[in-house]
């Protein structure tokens, strides 16, 4: 078994974290031994990718609308909507 070190995107603690096979589209996904949360480093679609959803809910903050915020950073208008209507985890400390 392969470990490599990874900045993770939900616990975010510098440890190792395993490889867990590949997605759908061919990406390598990795498996966080502390929470056991899988994740990747690079996705197919805008959206999923890490920084967007938090970019939508900085712009709705200052201002922007959906149909300013989805061309701007080139995801749907429905992805938006509902990046704007879920209830916001905790973030880890
Ligand atoms: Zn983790």
């Amino acid at each position: 078994m392969v470990t490599v070190i990874v900045f993770r995107r939900y616990c975010r603690k510098p440890e190792a974290v395993r490889r867990k096979g590949l997605s759908t589209h061919g990406h390598q996904r990795y498996r966080c031994e502390n929470c056991k949360r899988t994740f990747q480093l690079d996705y197919t679609r805008r959206a999923c990718q890490p920084g967007i959803k938090e970019q939508v809910i900085d712009m709705a903050l200052n201002g922007s609308g959906i149909w300013d915020t989805a061309p701007l950073l080139r995801i749907n208008m429905n992805t938006v909507m509902s990046t704007l209507k879920k209830k916001p985890k905790p973030s880890a400390p």
